[in-house]
Protein backbone atom coordinates (compact mmCIF):
# COMPACT_ATOMS: atom_id res chain seq x y z
CA UNK A 1 0.00 0.00 0.00
CA UNK A 2 3.03 2.46 -0.38
CA UNK A 3 2.31 5.23 -2.53
CA UNK A 4 5.65 6.45 -4.32
CA UNK A 5 4.37 10.20 -4.62
CA UNK A 6 4.33 9.38 -0.75
CA UNK A 7 6.87 12.23 1.31
CA UNK A 8 9.69 10.54 3.28
CA UNK A 9 11.98 13.29 3.84
CA UNK A 10 13.13 14.96 6.86
CA UNK A 11 10.72 18.44 8.05
CA UNK A 12 12.57 20.45 10.27
CA UNK A 13 10.28 23.24 12.30
CA UNK A 14 9.06 26.98 10.69
CA UNK A 15 9.89 29.99 13.09
CA UNK A 16 10.76 33.25 12.02
CA UNK A 17 10.40 32.68 8.14
CA UNK A 18 13.37 29.71 8.62
CA UNK A 19 13.33 26.15 8.68
CA UNK A 20 14.32 25.29 12.69
CA UNK A 21 15.60 21.30 13.50
CA UNK A 22 16.06 19.57 16.80
CA UNK A 23 17.91 17.26 18.11
CA UNK A 24 15.04 15.11 18.97
CA UNK A 25 13.02 13.75 15.41
CA UNK A 26 9.70 11.63 15.76
CA UNK A 27 9.09 9.00 13.27
CA UNK A 28 5.80 9.75 11.87
CA UNK A 29 4.13 5.83 10.58
CA UNK A 30 1.08 5.43 8.71
CA UNK A 31 -1.55 4.05 10.14
CA UNK A 32 -2.46 2.75 6.82
CA UNK A 33 0.77 0.07 7.13
CA UNK A 34 3.01 1.10 9.52
CA UNK A 35 5.48 2.56 7.21
CA UNK A 36 7.71 5.34 7.48
CA UNK A 37 6.44 8.07 6.05
CA UNK A 38 8.92 10.78 7.10
CA UNK A 39 10.52 12.34 10.48
CA UNK A 40 9.73 15.60 12.11
CA UNK A 41 11.87 18.12 14.15
CA UNK A 42 10.09 17.58 17.83
CA UNK A 43 9.93 20.82 19.48
CA UNK A 44 10.64 21.82 22.74
CA UNK A 45 10.42 24.44 25.05
CA UNK A 46 12.90 26.45 23.85
CA UNK A 47 11.24 26.11 20.26
CA UNK A 48 8.14 26.96 21.29
CA UNK A 49 9.80 30.52 22.83
CA UNK A 50 11.09 30.92 20.22
CA UNK A 51 8.61 31.03 17.99
CA UNK A 52 6.35 33.21 19.95
CA UNK A 53 9.20 35.51 20.23
CA UNK A 54 9.22 35.48 16.20
CA UNK A 55 5.28 36.14 16.05
CA UNK A 56 5.51 38.78 18.62
CA UNK A 57 8.78 40.63 16.80
CA UNK A 58 6.78 40.35 13.35
CA UNK A 59 3.72 42.00 14.89
CA UNK A 60 5.60 45.31 16.51
CA UNK A 61 7.40 45.41 13.59
CA UNK A 62 4.22 45.79 11.83
CA UNK A 63 4.96 45.18 7.61
CA UNK A 64 2.33 42.41 8.32
CA UNK A 65 -0.64 44.20 9.96
CA UNK A 66 0.02 47.51 8.43
CA UNK A 67 -0.35 45.77 5.01
CA UNK A 68 -3.02 46.84 3.04
CA UNK A 69 -5.36 44.31 3.68
CA UNK A 70 -5.58 43.62 -0.78
CA UNK A 71 -2.00 43.30 0.04
CA UNK A 72 -2.19 40.66 2.68
CA UNK A 73 -5.08 39.08 0.72
CA UNK A 74 -2.71 38.60 -2.51
CA UNK A 75 -0.40 36.61 -0.59
CA UNK A 76 -2.44 34.18 0.96
CA UNK A 77 -4.86 33.92 -2.49
CA UNK A 78 -1.32 32.72 -3.78
CA UNK A 79 -0.75 30.31 -1.34
CA UNK A 80 -4.11 28.80 -2.16
CA UNK A 81 -3.10 28.83 -5.29
CA UNK A 82 0.18 27.19 -5.03
CA UNK A 83 -1.39 24.71 -2.89
CA UNK A 84 -4.41 23.94 -5.87
CA UNK A 85 -1.22 23.45 -8.09
CA UNK A 86 0.29 20.64 -5.29
CA UNK A 87 -2.70 18.98 -4.76
CA UNK A 88 -2.36 15.31 -5.98
CA UNK A 89 1.18 16.03 -3.54
CA UNK A 90 -0.86 17.36 -0.54
CA UNK A 91 -3.58 14.69 -1.00
CA UNK A 92 -1.03 11.81 -0.98
CA UNK A 93 1.30 12.88 1.69
CA UNK A 94 -2.05 13.44 3.69
CA UNK A 95 -3.35 10.10 2.96
CA UNK A 96 -0.63 8.43 4.35
CA UNK A 97 -0.07 10.88 7.05
CA UNK A 98 -3.62 10.28 8.43
CA UNK A 99 -5.13 7.08 6.68
CA UNK A 100 -8.18 8.90 5.45
CA UNK A 101 -9.58 7.79 1.86
CA UNK A 102 -8.08 9.82 -0.80
CA UNK A 103 -11.71 10.72 -1.81
CA UNK A 104 -11.94 12.16 1.59
CA UNK A 105 -8.88 14.03 0.97
CA UNK A 106 -9.29 15.85 -2.14
CA UNK A 107 -13.07 16.77 -1.23
CA UNK A 108 -12.64 17.93 2.58
CA UNK A 109 -8.95 17.18 4.40
CA UNK A 110 -7.11 19.32 1.40
CA UNK A 111 -9.98 20.13 -0.61
CA UNK A 112 -11.56 22.42 1.69
CA UNK A 113 -8.51 24.22 3.46
CA UNK A 114 -7.66 25.40 -0.02
CA UNK A 115 -11.06 27.09 -0.66
CA UNK A 116 -11.60 27.90 3.11
CA UNK A 117 -8.21 29.60 2.94
CA UNK A 118 -9.13 31.37 -0.25
CA UNK A 119 -12.22 32.58 1.42
CA UNK A 120 -10.00 34.08 4.51
CA UNK A 121 -8.47 35.76 1.57
CA UNK A 122 -11.39 36.89 0.44
CA UNK A 123 -12.05 38.36 3.96
CA UNK A 124 -9.28 40.68 3.91
CA UNK A 125 -10.53 42.89 0.96
CA UNK A 126 -14.47 42.39 2.15
CA UNK A 127 -13.81 43.23 6.13
CA UNK A 128 -14.48 46.07 7.51
CA UNK A 129 -11.95 47.21 9.88
CA UNK A 130 -13.11 50.71 9.96
CA UNK A 131 -16.37 51.93 10.18
CA UNK A 132 -18.21 55.35 10.82
CA UNK A 133 -21.16 55.42 13.24
CA UNK A 134 -24.12 57.79 13.74
CA UNK A 135 -23.18 61.22 14.70
CA UNK A 136 -23.84 62.11 18.43
CA UNK A 137 -25.56 64.92 19.51
CA UNK A 138 -25.63 64.61 23.32
CA UNK A 139 -23.54 66.03 25.21
CA UNK A 140 -21.22 67.29 22.50
CA UNK A 141 -21.15 66.55 18.70
CA UNK A 142 -18.91 64.22 18.56
CA UNK A 143 -18.16 61.60 15.63
CA UNK A 144 -17.63 58.23 16.47
CA UNK A 145 -15.36 55.71 14.54
CA UNK A 146 -15.06 51.88 15.30
CA UNK A 147 -12.01 50.02 13.96
CA UNK A 148 -11.04 46.54 14.12
CA UNK A 149 -7.64 46.04 14.62
CA UNK A 150 -5.32 42.57 15.13
CA UNK A 151 -5.31 41.22 18.49
CA UNK A 152 -1.01 40.34 18.27
CA UNK A 153 0.37 37.07 18.69
CA UNK A 154 -2.23 34.14 18.01
CA UNK A 155 -1.72 30.48 18.93
CA UNK A 156 -3.94 27.60 17.37
CA UNK A 157 -3.32 23.79 18.68
CA UNK A 158 -4.70 21.76 16.38
CA UNK A 159 -5.56 17.45 16.83
CA UNK A 160 -4.63 14.52 13.87
CA UNK A 161 -7.91 14.20 12.55
CA UNK A 162 -7.75 17.47 10.18
CA UNK A 163 -4.54 18.75 10.79
CA UNK A 164 -4.67 20.80 7.84
CA UNK A 165 -7.66 22.07 7.45
CA UNK A 166 -8.74 22.90 10.91
CA UNK A 167 -5.21 24.86 11.13
CA UNK A 168 -6.29 27.06 7.90
CA UNK A 169 -9.59 27.69 10.12
CA UNK A 170 -7.45 29.62 12.19
CA UNK A 171 -4.53 30.48 10.10
CA UNK A 172 -6.50 32.26 7.42
CA UNK A 173 -8.63 34.62 9.73
CA UNK A 174 -5.55 35.34 11.86
CA UNK A 175 -3.75 36.85 9.00
CA UNK A 176 -6.18 38.04 6.92
CA UNK A 177 -6.92 40.34 10.14
CA UNK A 178 -3.06 41.26 10.42
CA UNK A 179 -2.00 39.04 13.43
CA UNK A 180 1.10 36.70 13.68
CA UNK A 181 0.26 33.00 14.83
CA UNK A 182 1.93 30.07 16.38
CA UNK A 183 0.66 26.82 15.51
CA UNK A 184 1.04 23.89 17.66
CA UNK A 185 0.76 21.07 15.16
CA UNK A 186 -0.19 17.34 16.24
CA UNK A 187 2.64 14.76 17.06
CA UNK A 188 0.71 12.53 15.16
CA UNK A 189 0.56 14.44 11.77
CA UNK A 190 3.28 17.38 12.05
CA UNK A 191 4.31 16.62 7.95
CA UNK A 192 1.33 18.03 6.53
CA UNK A 193 1.56 21.32 8.53
CA UNK A 194 5.54 21.17 7.90
CA UNK A 195 4.97 21.05 4.10
CA UNK A 196 2.09 23.64 4.57
CA UNK A 197 4.68 26.29 5.91
CA UNK A 198 7.35 25.79 3.17
CA UNK A 199 4.45 26.78 0.61
CA UNK A 200 3.37 29.70 2.61
CA UNK A 201 7.37 30.46 2.48
CA UNK A 202 7.38 30.22 -0.99
CA UNK A 203 4.77 32.90 -1.75
CA UNK A 204 6.46 35.26 0.09
CA UNK A 205 5.16 35.30 3.51
CA UNK A 206 7.11 37.44 5.65
CA UNK A 207 9.09 36.12 8.56
CA UNK A 208 7.33 35.47 11.78
CA UNK A 209 3.88 35.81 10.71
CA UNK A 210 3.18 32.28 10.58
CA UNK A 211 5.45 29.67 13.08
CA UNK A 212 5.30 26.00 13.41
CA UNK A 213 5.89 24.26 16.12
CA UNK A 214 5.47 20.48 16.90
CA UNK A 215 6.22 18.66 20.36
CA UNK A 216 3.97 17.02 22.96
CA UNK A 217 0.71 18.96 23.79
CA UNK A 218 1.31 18.63 27.37
CA UNK A 219 4.40 20.94 26.68
CA UNK A 220 4.41 22.73 24.15
CA UNK A 221 0.86 23.61 23.73
CA UNK A 222 0.60 24.09 27.53
CA UNK A 223 3.10 26.75 26.94
CA UNK A 224 1.35 27.93 24.04
CA UNK A 225 -1.62 28.20 26.01
CA UNK A 226 -0.60 29.98 28.99
CA UNK A 227 1.90 32.46 27.40
CA UNK A 228 1.74 36.10 28.35
CA UNK A 229 2.69 37.01 24.96
CA UNK A 230 -0.14 35.06 23.41
CA UNK A 231 -3.31 37.26 23.49
CA UNK A 232 -5.94 34.63 21.43
CA UNK A 233 -5.60 31.40 21.58
CA UNK A 234 -7.70 28.63 19.29
CA UNK A 235 -8.28 25.13 20.07
CA UNK A 236 -9.15 22.16 18.58
CA UNK A 237 -9.13 19.07 20.08
CA UNK A 238 -10.78 17.16 23.49
CA UNK A 239 -13.29 18.47 25.82
CA UNK A 240 -10.79 17.36 28.73
CA UNK A 241 -7.68 19.41 27.28
CA UNK A 242 -9.81 22.37 25.99
CA UNK A 243 -10.94 22.89 29.53
CA UNK A 244 -7.03 22.88 30.56
CA UNK A 245 -6.65 25.24 27.70
CA UNK A 246 -9.14 27.59 28.96
CA UNK A 247 -7.97 27.65 32.49
CA UNK A 248 -4.19 28.13 31.15
CA UNK A 249 -5.75 31.07 28.66
CA UNK A 250 -7.09 32.48 31.82
CA UNK A 251 -4.00 34.58 33.43
CA UNK A 252 -3.43 36.67 30.67
CA UNK A 253 -7.41 36.85 29.68
CA UNK A 254 -6.70 35.50 26.14
CA UNK A 255 -9.59 35.82 23.96
CA UNK A 256 -9.97 32.12 23.02
CA UNK A 257 -12.23 29.74 20.81
CA UNK A 258 -12.96 26.12 21.56
CA UNK A 259 -13.91 23.64 19.01
CA UNK A 260 -14.35 20.28 21.08
CA UNK A 261 -16.02 17.18 21.09
CA UNK A 262 -19.54 15.67 20.12
CA UNK A 263 -22.42 13.00 20.04
CA UNK A 264 -24.24 14.05 17.41
CA UNK A 265 -27.53 12.62 17.57
CA UNK A 266 -29.15 11.82 14.29
CA UNK A 267 -32.89 11.70 13.93
CA UNK A 268 -34.51 9.44 11.21
CA UNK A 269 -38.49 9.90 11.53
CA UNK A 270 -41.06 7.74 9.83
CA UNK A 271 -41.45 9.59 7.05
CA UNK A 272 -37.96 9.47 5.88
CA UNK A 273 -36.85 8.81 2.38
CA UNK A 274 -35.36 4.85 3.55
CA UNK A 275 -32.27 4.95 1.44
CA UNK A 276 -31.44 8.30 1.52
CA UNK A 277 -31.96 8.68 5.23
CA UNK A 278 -29.76 5.02 5.22
CA UNK A 279 -27.08 6.32 2.86
CA UNK A 280 -26.67 9.49 4.59
CA UNK A 281 -26.79 7.36 8.16
CA UNK A 282 -23.52 5.63 7.06
CA UNK A 283 -21.88 8.88 5.92
CA UNK A 284 -22.62 10.80 8.68
CA UNK A 285 -20.67 8.03 11.54
CA UNK A 286 -18.03 6.31 8.82
CA UNK A 287 -16.59 9.51 7.07
CA UNK A 288 -13.11 9.38 8.47
CA UNK A 289 -13.57 5.99 10.31
CA UNK A 290 -15.82 7.92 12.63
CA UNK A 291 -12.78 10.76 13.66
CA UNK A 292 -14.99 13.61 12.69
CA UNK A 293 -16.14 15.47 15.95
CA UNK A 294 -19.10 16.58 14.39
CA UNK A 295 -20.12 13.19 13.32
CA UNK A 296 -23.38 11.72 13.97
CA UNK A 297 -23.04 8.48 16.14
CA UNK A 298 -26.37 8.65 17.65
CA UNK A 299 -28.78 7.05 15.62
CA UNK A 300 -32.47 8.16 17.13
CA UNK A 301 -34.67 6.00 15.05
CA UNK A 302 -38.13 5.76 14.79
CA UNK A 303 -39.84 3.04 16.28
CA UNK A 304 -42.38 2.58 13.09
CA UNK A 305 -39.58 2.29 10.71
CA UNK A 306 -36.63 0.26 13.35
CA UNK A 307 -36.19 -3.26 11.97
CA UNK A 308 -36.89 -2.54 8.37
CA UNK A 309 -34.35 0.36 8.10
CA UNK A 310 -31.34 -1.77 10.41
CA UNK A 311 -31.82 -4.23 7.56
CA UNK A 312 -31.09 -1.83 4.98
CA UNK A 313 -28.42 -0.10 6.90
CA UNK A 314 -26.49 -3.31 7.68
CA UNK A 315 -26.87 -4.76 4.24
CA UNK A 316 -25.63 -1.57 3.20
CA UNK A 317 -23.02 -1.40 5.78
CA UNK A 318 -21.82 -4.40 4.69
CA UNK A 319 -20.57 -3.32 1.38
CA UNK A 320 -18.35 -0.80 2.53
CA UNK A 321 -14.90 -1.42 1.19
CA UNK A 322 -11.83 -0.94 3.44
CA UNK A 323 -8.24 -1.52 2.14
CA UNK A 324 -5.44 1.11 0.37
CA UNK A 325 -7.40 4.26 0.88
CA UNK A 326 -5.01 5.52 -2.13
CA UNK A 327 -7.40 3.20 -4.06
CA UNK A 328 -10.64 5.33 -5.50
CA UNK A 329 -12.69 2.53 -4.75
CA UNK A 330 -12.04 2.21 -1.16
CA UNK A 331 -14.34 3.50 1.36
CA UNK A 332 -13.00 3.48 4.50
CA UNK A 333 -9.25 3.64 6.09
CA UNK A 334 -7.69 3.04 9.40
CA UNK A 335 -7.63 4.70 12.39
CA UNK A 336 -5.40 7.02 13.84
CA UNK A 337 -2.64 4.89 15.75
CA UNK A 338 -2.94 1.64 18.48
CA UNK A 339 -3.97 4.03 21.47
CA UNK A 340 -6.81 4.47 19.65
CA UNK A 341 -8.06 1.24 18.42
CA UNK A 342 -7.74 -0.03 21.73
CA UNK A 343 -9.77 3.08 23.28
CA UNK A 344 -12.21 1.86 20.35
CA UNK A 345 -12.48 -1.62 21.48
CA UNK A 346 -12.98 -0.63 25.26
CA UNK A 347 -16.44 0.98 24.42
CA UNK A 348 -17.24 -1.77 22.04
CA UNK A 349 -16.93 -3.79 25.06
CA UNK A 350 -18.57 -1.97 27.15
CA UNK A 351 -21.58 -1.79 25.00
CA UNK A 352 -21.73 -5.34 24.92
CA UNK A 353 -21.56 -5.65 28.56
CA UNK A 354 -23.87 -2.80 29.44
CA UNK A 355 -26.63 -4.54 27.28
CA UNK A 356 -26.15 -2.79 24.05
CA UNK A 357 -26.91 -5.58 20.90
CA UNK A 358 -24.09 -5.99 18.29
CA UNK A 359 -25.47 -6.51 14.73
CA UNK A 360 -22.40 -5.56 13.13
CA UNK A 361 -18.59 -5.39 13.03
CA UNK A 362 -16.67 -4.84 16.40
CA UNK A 363 -13.63 -6.80 14.98
CA UNK A 364 -10.58 -6.22 12.74
CA UNK A 365 -11.23 -6.06 8.75
CA UNK A 366 -9.82 -9.13 7.63
CA UNK A 367 -8.78 -7.88 3.89
CA UNK A 368 -5.94 -5.64 5.44
CA UNK A 369 -2.39 -6.28 6.85
CA UNK A 370 -0.60 -4.09 9.63
CA UNK A 371 -1.77 -0.73 10.52
CA UNK A 372 -5.09 0.05 12.56
CA UNK A 373 -8.08 -1.04 11.33
CA UNK A 374 -11.55 -1.37 12.99
CA UNK A 375 -14.88 -2.85 11.49
CA UNK A 376 -17.48 -0.52 10.90
CA UNK A 377 -19.78 -1.25 14.07
CA UNK A 378 -23.08 -0.80 15.17
CA UNK A 379 -25.14 -1.31 18.11
CA UNK A 380 -29.09 -2.01 18.82
CA UNK A 381 -30.99 -1.69 21.40
CA UNK A 382 -28.78 1.04 23.62
CA UNK A 383 -30.32 3.67 26.05
CA UNK A 384 -28.98 7.11 26.32
CA UNK A 385 -27.89 6.57 29.90
CA UNK A 386 -25.35 4.06 28.69
CA UNK A 387 -21.37 5.12 28.04
CA UNK A 388 -21.91 4.19 24.40
CA UNK A 389 -24.11 6.77 24.04
CA UNK A 390 -22.87 9.06 26.37
CA UNK A 391 -19.25 9.66 25.61
CA UNK A 392 -17.34 10.34 22.31
CA UNK A 393 -16.03 6.91 21.14
CA UNK A 394 -14.34 8.48 18.20
CA UNK A 395 -14.07 5.44 16.35
CA UNK A 396 -16.43 3.67 13.05
CA UNK A 397 -19.23 3.02 15.78
CA UNK A 398 -22.89 4.18 15.76
CA UNK A 399 -25.02 3.81 18.50
CA UNK A 400 -28.92 2.90 17.52
CA UNK A 401 -31.69 4.68 19.97
CA UNK A 402 -35.50 3.68 19.31
CA UNK A 403 -37.55 6.39 19.81
CA UNK A 404 -41.15 6.70 19.01
CA UNK A 405 -42.03 10.32 18.43
CA UNK A 406 -40.69 13.61 17.72
CA UNK A 407 -40.60 15.03 21.12
CA UNK A 408 -39.16 12.10 22.48
CA UNK A 409 -36.42 12.15 19.71
CA UNK A 410 -35.47 15.87 20.46
CA UNK A 411 -35.74 15.05 24.66
CA UNK A 412 -32.61 12.34 24.08
CA UNK A 413 -31.08 14.42 21.02
CA UNK A 414 -30.41 17.23 23.84
CA UNK A 415 -29.56 14.69 26.90
CA UNK A 416 -25.77 15.18 26.63
CA UNK A 417 -23.23 17.05 27.80
CA UNK A 418 -22.20 18.00 23.82
CA UNK A 419 -23.90 19.85 21.35
CA UNK A 420 -21.70 20.20 18.02
CA UNK A 421 -23.74 18.18 15.35
CA UNK A 422 -27.19 16.80 15.05
CA UNK A 423 -29.91 15.84 11.07
CA UNK A 424 -33.00 15.01 10.92
CA UNK A 425 -34.05 12.80 8.05
CA UNK A 426 -37.53 13.80 6.74
CA UNK A 427 -39.69 13.89 3.55
CA UNK A 428 -41.06 17.30 5.34
CA UNK A 429 -38.52 19.73 5.08
CA UNK A 430 -40.90 22.40 7.23
CA UNK A 431 -41.09 19.75 9.90
CA UNK A 432 -37.18 19.18 9.60
CA UNK A 433 -36.35 23.03 10.35
CA UNK A 434 -38.57 22.96 13.11
CA UNK A 435 -37.12 19.99 15.21
CA UNK A 436 -33.56 21.75 14.18
CA UNK A 437 -34.76 24.99 16.09
CA UNK A 438 -35.22 22.96 19.15
CA UNK A 439 -32.07 21.21 18.88
CA UNK A 440 -29.27 22.59 21.25
CA UNK A 441 -26.11 21.91 19.04
CA UNK A 442 -23.62 24.38 16.68
CA UNK A 443 -25.03 23.18 13.52
CA UNK A 444 -28.03 20.70 12.73
CA UNK A 445 -28.66 19.77 9.04
CA UNK A 446 -32.29 18.50 7.53
CA UNK A 447 -31.88 15.47 5.14
CA UNK A 448 -28.04 15.55 4.93
CA UNK A 449 -24.57 15.59 7.14
CA UNK A 450 -21.16 16.93 7.16
CA UNK A 451 -21.71 20.07 5.29
CA UNK A 452 -19.50 22.51 6.97
CA UNK A 453 -19.49 25.47 5.25
CA UNK A 454 -16.97 28.21 5.01
CA UNK A 455 -20.20 30.99 4.47
CA UNK A 456 -21.45 30.23 8.21
CA UNK A 457 -20.65 29.21 11.58
CA UNK A 458 -19.17 26.02 13.34
CA UNK A 459 -18.89 25.19 16.80
CA UNK A 460 -20.68 23.90 19.73
CA UNK A 461 -23.10 24.44 22.38
CA UNK A 462 -22.30 23.00 26.13
CA UNK A 463 -19.07 21.06 26.39
CA UNK A 464 -18.83 21.53 22.58
CA UNK A 465 -16.59 24.61 22.75
CA UNK A 466 -16.93 28.60 23.17
CA UNK A 467 -16.89 30.67 19.86
CA UNK A 468 -17.49 29.95 16.41
CA UNK A 469 -14.95 29.17 13.51
CA UNK A 470 -15.44 30.29 9.77
CA UNK A 471 -17.75 32.73 8.53
CA UNK A 472 -17.57 36.50 8.40
CA UNK A 473 -17.81 36.14 12.57
CA UNK A 474 -14.30 34.45 12.50
CA UNK A 475 -12.68 36.95 11.58
CA UNK A 476 -14.24 39.07 14.72
CA UNK A 477 -12.59 36.47 17.03
CA UNK A 478 -9.18 37.86 15.57
CA UNK A 479 -9.62 41.29 16.16
CA UNK A 480 -10.17 43.87 18.89
CA UNK A 481 -13.01 46.30 18.28
CA UNK A 482 -12.08 49.79 19.21
CA UNK A 483 -14.14 52.98 19.21
CA UNK A 484 -12.75 56.28 18.59
CA UNK A 485 -14.38 59.31 19.56
CA UNK A 486 -13.64 62.47 18.73
CA UNK A 487 -15.59 65.97 19.21
CA UNK A 488 -16.96 67.98 16.25
CA UNK A 489 -17.09 71.10 18.23
CA UNK A 490 -13.87 72.58 17.09
CA UNK A 491 -13.52 71.01 13.59
CA UNK A 492 -16.33 70.98 11.37
CA UNK A 493 -13.83 71.16 8.37
CA UNK A 494 -12.32 67.86 9.67
CA UNK A 495 -12.39 64.94 7.24
CA UNK A 496 -14.27 62.37 9.78
CA UNK A 497 -17.66 64.82 9.71
CA UNK A 498 -18.01 63.74 5.54
CA UNK A 499 -17.13 60.10 6.50
CA UNK A 500 -19.60 60.10 9.48
CA UNK A 501 -22.65 62.19 8.13
CA UNK A 502 -22.29 60.89 4.68
CA UNK A 503 -22.61 57.46 5.60
CA UNK A 504 -24.72 56.87 8.72
CA UNK A 505 -24.64 53.76 10.71
CA UNK A 506 -27.45 51.80 8.94
CA UNK A 507 -26.06 51.76 6.07
CA UNK A 508 -23.31 49.79 6.63
P1 LIG B 1 -6.46 16.16 22.10
O1 LIG B 1 -7.29 17.09 22.87
O2 LIG B 1 -5.79 15.05 22.83
O3 LIG B 1 -5.27 16.92 21.34
C1 LIG B 1 -5.52 18.05 20.55
C2 LIG B 1 -4.27 18.92 20.51
O4 LIG B 1 -4.02 19.41 21.82
C3 LIG B 1 -3.00 18.17 20.10
O5 LIG B 1 -2.21 19.02 19.29
C4 LIG B 1 -2.30 17.91 21.41
O6 LIG B 1 -0.91 17.81 21.29
C5 LIG B 1 -2.67 19.16 22.19
N1 LIG B 1 -2.62 19.02 23.64
C6 LIG B 1 -2.66 17.89 24.38
N2 LIG B 1 -2.58 18.20 25.69
C7 LIG B 1 -2.47 19.53 25.78
C8 LIG B 1 -2.39 20.45 26.88
N3 LIG B 1 -2.37 20.04 28.14
N4 LIG B 1 -2.34 21.77 26.60
C9 LIG B 1 -2.39 22.22 25.33
N5 LIG B 1 -2.45 21.40 24.26
C10 LIG B 1 -2.51 20.07 24.48
O7 LIG B 1 -7.41 15.64 20.95
P2 LIG B 1 -7.07 14.61 19.83
O8 LIG B 1 -7.12 13.24 20.41
O9 LIG B 1 -5.86 15.00 19.14
O10 LIG B 1 -8.32 14.83 18.84
C11 LIG B 1 -9.49 14.22 19.04
C12 LIG B 1 -10.49 15.12 19.72
O11 LIG B 1 -10.63 16.36 19.02
C13 LIG B 1 -11.87 14.54 19.73
O12 LIG B 1 -12.42 14.66 21.01
C14 LIG B 1 -12.65 15.38 18.74
O13 LIG B 1 -14.02 15.45 18.94
C15 LIG B 1 -12.00 16.68 18.86
N6 LIG B 1 -12.18 17.46 17.62
C16 LIG B 1 -13.03 18.50 17.65
C17 LIG B 1 -13.25 19.24 16.50
C18 LIG B 1 -14.19 20.41 16.49
O14 LIG B 1 -14.12 21.21 15.59
N7 LIG B 1 -15.05 20.55 17.47
C19 LIG B 1 -12.57 18.93 15.34
C20 LIG B 1 -11.69 17.86 15.35
C21 LIG B 1 -11.49 17.14 16.53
Amino acid sequence: MTDSRANTRHMPLYIGGERVDTAEHDEIRSPIDGQLVGTAARGGPNEMEYAIAAAKAAHELGDWRNMDPDGRSDILIAISERMNELQDELCALHVRENGVTIRAAIAFHVGYAISHLRYFADCARTYEFEKAGPMLEFPTLAAGLVRREPVGVCGAIVPWNFPLLLAIWKIGPALAAGNTIVVKADEKTPLILLRFAEIAHECGLPPGVLNIVTGAGEVVGAQLAAHPDVRKIAFTGSTAVGKQVQKAATDNLKKVTLELGGKGPNIVLEDADLKEAVDGTLFAFLVYSGQACESGTRLLLHNDIHDEFMEALITRAKTVRMGDPMDFDTDMGPVISAEQKARITRYIESGKAEGATLVLGGGTPEAVVGGHWVEPTIFTDVSNDMKIAREEIFGPVLSVIRIHSEDEAIAIANDTEYGLSAGVWTNDTDRGIEIARKIESGTVWVNDWHMVNHLYPFGGYKQSGQGRELGPHAMDEYTESKFIHADMTRDLDAHIFDVVVSTPWEDM
